[in-house]
C-alpha cells in the first residue's frame, strides 16, 4: 500500500504539467458535403472546418461523402479542398439508404455509384461507412453487403463512439428559425461537454467489453457546430490526456479485423462488441444520444434564450 501511495504521489507530481495519458482518438464527419447551416453557406463551412482544425495542428480527419451532393461544382469543390487539406476521403453512399430497408442489389449499386462519383478526388480511402449505422437486417442482407464490401476492397469505416451532434445543429437550427437569441460560447461548451461524455463512455465500455482501450473514431457530420468548435473539441480531449491520430492508425486497430455478429450495429463497434460481450443493449444509454437528454441540457446550459410567447 505504501509503494501504490508513493507511485500514486509520483505520477502526480510528474502529471502536474501534462493530463495523464488516456487513449487515442480520430475524427470522422459524415453527409459531406451537407447544405445550408444555422450560420455557413456549404462553402463558407468547409473555409472554416479546414482552417479550425490547422489551428490546433489537428492529424488529417475523414470525411464520408454522400455523394449526391457531389451533383454541383460547388460540392465537387468542397470535398476536393479537404482532400488537398490533407483529409481523407472515402464513401458513405450516394442516396443514404437505410440497409435494413432498402434491397440489398439496390444498395450495392449506390455503394458502387459512389465510388464512382468519388473518382478522381485526392486523399481516397477505401473505406465505407454504413448510413445511420445500419449493417443490415436480417443476417443474409448484412452478410451479402460484407461480401460485395469485401470484394470490391473496401473496408467498413465503423466508429467507436456514437453520438447525436446532428441533433444538437437541428436544436440549433430550430431555435434561430425562432426568433432565439443564441450563446454560441454556451452551445459549443456544451457541444464539447457532450461529446467528451460520450467518448468516456465508449472507452470505459471498451474496457469492460474488451479488456482495454482501442484505437477511437468518434462520429461526427460536416456540419456548422464542428467548423466553429473542432478546435475547441480537440483542445478539451487533448486537456484530458487524449492524443489525436489519423483514421488511418485508428483502422489499424485490432477491432478493425472483427466483423461482429450481433446485429445491434446502430451504436458502432465498442457498442456491438460490447452487446457481443454479454452486456445488455438496453443498458448502453448515455447523454449523448438521448434527444430529451440533450434538448433538456442545452436549456439548462441557457444556450438558448428564451422562446418568444
Ligand atoms: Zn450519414
Amino acid at each position: 500500500m505504501i509503494g501504490l501511495a508513493l507511485l500514486a504521489g509520483f505520477a502526480a507530481a510528474a502529471t502536474a504539467q501534462e493530463p495523464t495519458p488516456r487513449g487515442r482518438i480520430a475524427l470522422s464527419f459524415d453527409d459531406a458535403p451537407r447544405g445550408q447551416g444555422p450560420l455557413y453557406t456549404g462553402s463558407q463551412r468547409a473555409e472554416a472546418l479546414i482552417e479550425t482544425l490547422r489551428a490546433v495542428n489537428a492529424p488529417p480527419v475523414a470525411f464520408f461523402v454522400k455523394t449526391d451532393g457531389l451533383g454541383s461544382e460547388e460540392g465537387r469543390a468542397r470535398i476536393r479542398a479537404y482532400g488537398e487539406a490533407g483529409h481523407l476521403i472515402a464513401n458513405h453512399t450516394n442516396s443514404h439508404n437505410w440497409l435494413s430497408r432498402t434491397d440489398t442489389d439496390a444498395y450495392i449499386a449506390d455503394i458502387d455509384l459512389a465510388e464512382t462519383r468519388l473518382d478522381g478526388m485526392p486523399n481516397r480511402r477505401a473505406w465505407f461507412r454504413f448510413p445511420y449505422l445500419d449493417e443490415g437486417t436480417p443476417r443474409e442482407k448484412r452478410d451479402a453487403v460484407r461480401t460485395a464490401l469485401t470484394e470490391r476492397g473496401l473496408r467498413n469505416g465503423y466508429v467507436t463512439v456514437d453520438n447525436y451532434d446532428w441533433y444538437i445543429e437541428s436544436l440549433w437550427q430550430t431555435a434561430v428559425r425562432d426568433g432565439r437569441e443564441v450563446d454560441l460560447a454556451a452551445l459549443g461548451a456544451a457541444y464539447v461537454d457532450i461529446l467528451i461524455g460520450a467518448v468516456e463512455f465508449y472507452d470505459a465500455l471498451a474496457i469492460t467489453a474488451l479488456g482495454r482501450s482501442p484505437d477511437h473514431v468518434i462520429l461526427l457530420h460536416e456540419n456548422d457546430l464542428a467548423a466553429l468548435f473542432a478546435d475547441d473539441l480537440i483542445e478539451a480531449l487533448r486537456a484530458r490526456g487524449w492524443t489525436l491520430i489519423s483514421p488511418d492508425e485508428a483502422y489499424a486497430d485490432p477491432i478493425a479485423a472483427i466483423e461482429p455478429q450481433t446485429l445491434m450495429t446502430r451504436q458502432g463497434q465498442i457498442g456491438a462488441l460490447a452487446v457481443e460481450a454479454g452486456i445488455a443493449a438496453s443498458t448502453l444509454t448515455h447523454l449523448a444520444i438521448e434527444e430529451a437528454q440533450i434538448e433538456a441540457f442545452l436549456e439548462e446550459r441557457h444556450v438558448f434564450s428564451a422562446p418568444e410567447r
